[in-house]
């Protein structure tokens, strides 16, 4: 054949495969009924694309495959009818599709595999959101949103305990899977005798990990401090464009060298103004009024962040008295100009004799079940030798 010829017929060949490509396209958005059959799950859907069915059963399987045949949970429903709202989503959004499939996937192992009961929110909504995350791993922006509740509204909130919501539980999982034992830590923790009526994690928890569930919830709490819960990285920086400071806290004030007594909170939570924005996944709880109000941790694990930044460089003793009745928990996190966090416990009293080595001081106060959670903090010039160095 002449080259011309040649030169037409790749063309043409080209041009076909482009109108191939883009009705086969068109087919995958369009919406329909029908059962799609994946290698281990079979898909009755309606008002769905067959792109997301397809996004669905991808989810489901990967979930399958990392969750039962690798980490060796019980494994959970393989059929499913999905009915898709109207209208159909962008297709942005099915791209999510695979990550919340493994969430629900999950959510059929805790009850077909462990007959775990799902009023315990916490535990099945939070280990729902590790599943996610354990699973995919690079779709934080998926999952990433629903975590954000603590960080941008607060922790102790008026009406809720903080034991009680579900999704934002995900960041406490995926901290306490990363630090003691993975998918095999949650894996015991489901095969816990305790928890099969979902009851006494925490008291599971401890057991497995050799800690208080008291201890291990204020290493996580100094981690939100410190920026050090996984996907750290993503989750400051979205909320971080809209208010001032992340975590949010409840005082915020300066080292002056002047004594200062702080026993009122003097900042306002700015998340009723911005939870109803979609982006944050309508996760909204009704925060109380911090402002002025007495310092008190008002539920068992609610978390305070105190910021201090030091401007003085008088030595400098931070002392905390709070309810005796109180089991607090109580860390300085401290911000070096290099960005880098120090964090030291503080029980009655410490010192910094350098305040200005420091950009920023964060008192974290959180607290157990017990006693009424008041509490105050005092700054003042380093006179005596009556508390230690922080450290
Ligand atoms: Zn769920």
């Amino acid at each position: 054949m002449e080259g011309k010829t040649w030169l037409a017929l790749l063309l043409i060949t080209f041009l076909l495969l482009i109108t191939l490509d883009f009705s086969s396209r068109k087919l995958e958005n369009q919406v329909g009924a029908g059962v799609f059959h994946s290698r281990h799950f079979t898909i009755t859907y309606e008002n769905a694309s067959r792109l997301a069915v397809r996004h669905l059963a991808e989810g489901l399987e990967e979930a399958y495959q990392r969750l039962v045949v690798q980490h060796g949970f019980r494994d959970g429903q393989h059929t499913w009818n999905w009915k898709e709202s109207d209208p159909p989503p962008e297709t942005s959004q099915i791209y999510c599709y695979r990550s919340i499939a493994a969430h629900e996937y999950f959510h059929t192992i805790q009850l077909l595999g462990y007959s775990l009961k799902l009023a315990d929110r916490f535990l099945s909504e939070g280990t729902a959101m590790w599943a996610m995350r354990e699973v995919f791993p690079r779709h934080v922006e998926c999952y990433g949103r629903l975590l954000l509740p603590w960080l941008i509204g607060g922790t102790d909130v008026s009406t809720l305990k903080l034991l009680y919501p579900g999704h934002q539980a995900g960041l406490f999982w995926n901290f306490i899977s990363d630090h003691y034992g993975g998918a095999q830590l949650i894996r015991s923790l489901f095969e816990h005798p305790d928890i099969r009526l979902g009851v006494g994690w925490p008291k599971a928890l401890e057991q497995l990990t050799g800690k208080s569930f008291l201890d291990l919830w204020a290493e996580f709490v100094v981690a939100l401090a410190a920026r050090q819960v996984p996907d750290a990285k993503w989750l400051y920086h979205g909320p971080e464009q809209r208010i001032p400071y992340v975590p949010v806290p409840i005082f915020v004030g300066e080292w002056t060298g002047q004594a200062l007594t702080i026993e009122h909170g003097n900042w306002e939570n700015p998340y009723p103004k911005i939870c109803t924005d979609e982006i944050y996944g309508g996760a909204c709880l009704s925060p109380s009024n911090t402002k002025l109000s007495y310092l008190m941790v008002r539920h068992p694990y609610g978390i305070h962040f105190l910021r201090i930044i030091p401007k003085s460089a008088v030595p400098l003793t931070l002392q905390f008295a709070g309810d005796p009745e109180t089991d607090f928990r109580v860390f300085v996190v401290a911000q070096t100009p290099s960005g880098a966090y120090e964090s030291f416990p503080l029980a009655r009293g410490c010192f910094i004799l350098d305040p200005l080595a420091y950009m920023l001081f964060q008192v974290v106060v959180t607290r157990g079940e017990k006693g009424s959670g008041n509490y105050q903090l005092v700054l003042q010039e380093l006179q005596t030798d009556e508390h230690p160095p922080c450290r």
